[in-house]
C-alpha cells in the first residue's frame, strides 16, 4: 500500500506543523461557517424587514453552515484528523452541534417573539412550502439532538441510532436549503446564486463522500480473516491479511473501523485498536473483548471471512510523544493499543525503560498477560499487575490503579516520562487526576477512550 495515501499523517511528524495544520483547519472552518452570513449581509435588504429579522436570518445561516460542516467533521478526512486525532474531532462534532442548534433555533425564536402572528407557520397543513421546509428542518434537528443525547435511555441500539442519525442529518440540511431557496431573498442575483449553489453543492458532495465515496474506497482494499484465537479475559485475537494489496501503514496505538463479511456500505462497522506491531504491516491483529451483540459473536468468525478496514486513525502513540521513558496504564482490553506500542518498541530494539500498570479483576482475566510478560525479554519493561479481586496469597498490588500505586512504582524522573492511559473511564480519570496532582505536565499524558458515542 502507498505509505501515505488515504492515511492520517504520522503522529509525531513535527509538533509545530501539527499546530499550524490545526490552526489552518480551524480558520477555514470559521470562514466557511460565516460565508452564508456574508452573502446575507451583502444582499440588498428585502423591503419591510426589520433589523431583528435580519439578525435572526444571519444566525440561522451560520447555524446551517455549521451543521453542513458537520459532514466534513465526521468525514474521517485524513488531513483534518491528523493534527487533532479523530476522537478529539468527534468530541468537537458533539459539542459544536449544541452551538449550531442554538444558532438555528434563534432564527424562528426571534421571529416568533417579534412577530407572534408568524406562529401560524407551525400549522404545516396550511402553511406554504417555505414554512414547511423550515419546520421540517428544525424538527429533524431537535430529533437528531434528542436521539443522540438520550440514545441509551431511549434504548436505541448503536446501529439503529447511526442510520437514524445519518437520515436526520441529511433531512436537516436539505430541508433548510430548500427553505432558503423558497424564501429566495438572499439567493437572487447571479453571483449570490452562484455562491449559494457552490455552498449547497459542497454540502451534497460531503454527504456523498460519507455515504458513497469512502465505502467505495474501502471496498477496493479488502481483507481476509486468517485466524481467530481465544485470549484471556473473554478476548479474541483476530488476524487479518490483505487481499490484493500490501496492507496498511500505521503507527502503533492507532485504530481502525472494521466491517466483517458484508459490503463496506454496512452500518455495522466498529472501531478497534490495532494490537500488532507497526513493523509488520503485512497482516494486522486486533484484540477484541466481548462487550455486546457484535463483539460477543467474534469467536464465531470463520477464517476466510471477508473484512473491510477503514483506517488507521488516532493519535494515541508514543511516536507522537517521544520521551526518555514511557509509562503505560491499561485496564482490561485497554491493553490492545499498548500491546501494539510495546511490540513495536521491541521490534525496533528500543532500550528506553517502560513501566506497564495493568488493572484487571484477576490474573486469569488479564488479556494478553502472557504476551506482555514475554515482551519483558526484549524490552526494559516492568509489568505491575493491580488486581481488584486477587487470589489468596497474592502479594502484589490490589484494588484500583490510583495515586498510591503510582507513588510506589513511578520512580525517579517520573515527570519527564510520557504516559499512555487506556481503559475504563473511572480508571483513566483517577490516574489523570493523580498524575496532575504529582506535577506531571498534562501534555505528557495521552488518553485513548473506547467510548465514542
Ligand atoms: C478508538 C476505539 C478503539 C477501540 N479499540 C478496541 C479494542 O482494541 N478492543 C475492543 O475490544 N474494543 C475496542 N473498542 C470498543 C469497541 O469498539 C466496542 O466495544 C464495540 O464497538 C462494542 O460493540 P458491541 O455491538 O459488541 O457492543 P454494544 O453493547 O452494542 O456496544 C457497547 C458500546 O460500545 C459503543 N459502540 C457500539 N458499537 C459501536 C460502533 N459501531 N462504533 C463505535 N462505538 C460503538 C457504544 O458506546 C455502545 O454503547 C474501541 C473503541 C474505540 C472508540
Amino acid at each position: 500500500m502507498a505509505p501515505t495515501t488515504g492515511q492520517e499523517r504520522r503522529p509525531g511528524a513535527g509538533g509545530s506543523g501539527v499546530a499550524v495544520g490545526g490552526a489552518a483547519w480551524f480558520m477555514l472552518y470559521l470562514l466557511v461557517a460565516v460565508t452564508p452570513l456574508m452573502i446575507a449581509v451583502l444582499a440588498d435588504p428585502p423591503p419591510g424587514r426589520d433589523l431583528w429579522t435580519e439578525i435572526s436570518v444571519g444566525l440561522g445561516f451560520v447555524g446551517l453552515s455549521m451543521l453542513g460542516l458537520q459532514f466534513a467533521v465526521v468525514s474521517r478526512f485524513s488531513a483534518v484528523n491528523a493534527p487533532f486525532g479523530l476522537d478529539a474531532v468527534l468530541q468537537y462534532h458533539r459539542e459544536i452541534s449544541y452551538v449550531a442548534m442554538a444558532f438555528v433555533l434563534a432564527h424562528p425564536v426571534i421571529i416568533f417573539v417579534r412577530r407572534p402572528e408568524m406562529l401560524e407557520v407551525l400549522n404545516v397543513v396550511e402553511a406554504d412550502w417555505q414554512a414547511r421546509f423550515g419546520v421540517l428542518s428544525v424538527a429533524a434537528l431537535l430529533a437528531l439532538v434528542a436521539t443522540s443525547v438520550w440514545r441509551r435511555p431511549l434504548r436505541l441500539r448503536y446501529e439503529v441510532w447511526r442510520v437514524l442519525h445519518g437520515i436526520l442529518a441529511t433531512v436537516v440540511v436539505i430541508a433548510a436549503l430548500l427553505h432558503i431557496e423558497q424564501v429566495g431573498y438572499y439567493v437572487d442575483g447571479p453571483w449570490k446564486r452562484t455562491l449559494w449553489a457552490v455552498m449547497s453543492l459542497a454540502f451534497v458532495a460531503l454527504l456523498a463522500n460519507v455515504y458513497l465515496i469512502q465505502p467505495l474506497r474501502i471496498r477496493r482494499r479488502p481483507w481476509r480473516v486468517t485466524s481467530v484465537t481465544p485470549a484471556n479475559g473473554s478476548a479474541w485475537t483476530v488476524e487479518l491479511s490483505p487481499v490484493g494489496h500490501d496492507g496498511i501503514r500505521f503507527v502503533p496505538g492507532q485504530f481502525a473501523w472494521l466491517t466483517f463479511g458484508r459490503s463496506p456500505f454496512a452500518v455495522r462497522e466498529h472501531p478497534f485498536s490495532i494490537a500488532s506491531s507497526a513493523e509488520e504491516p503485512g497482516s494486522v491483529q486486533f484484540a477484541i473483548s466481548e462487550a455486546g451483540d457484535f463483539t460477543s459473536r467474534i469467536g464465531e468468525l470463520e477464517p476466510g471471512t471477508r473484512a473491510y478496514l477503514d483506517g488507521p486513525y488516532g493519535v494515541f502513540s508514543y511516536e507522537r510523544q517521544e520521551g526518555p521513558r514511557f509509562v503505560f496504564v491499561a485496564g482490561g482490553i485497554g491493553i490492545a493499543p499498548v500491546l501494539s506500542m510495546l511490540r513495536t518498541l521491541a521490534d525496533r530494539g528500543d532500550s528506553r525503560p517502560c513501566l506497564l500498570l495493568l488493572g484487571n479483576p484477576s490474573l486469569e482475566a488479564a488479556p494478553y498477560r502472557q504476551e506482555v510478560e514475554e515482551l519483558g525479554d526484549r524490552l526494559d519493561l516492568t509489568v505491575v499487575h493491580v488486581l481488584d479481586d486477587p487470589p489468596q496469597g497474592w502479594e502484589g498490588e490490589t484494588g484500583f490503579i490510583d495515586g498510591d500505586v503510582l507513588d510506589r512504582h513511578l520512580g525517579e524522573g517520573f515527570e519527564r516520562a510520557r504516559y499512555f492511559l487506556c481503559g475504563p473511564v473511572p480508571m483513566t480519570d483517577a490516574v489523570q487526576a493523580a498524575l496532575a496532582e504529582r506535577g506531571v505536565p498534562t501534555d505528557h499524558v495521552n488518553l485513548e477512550l473506547f467510548e465514542l458515542v
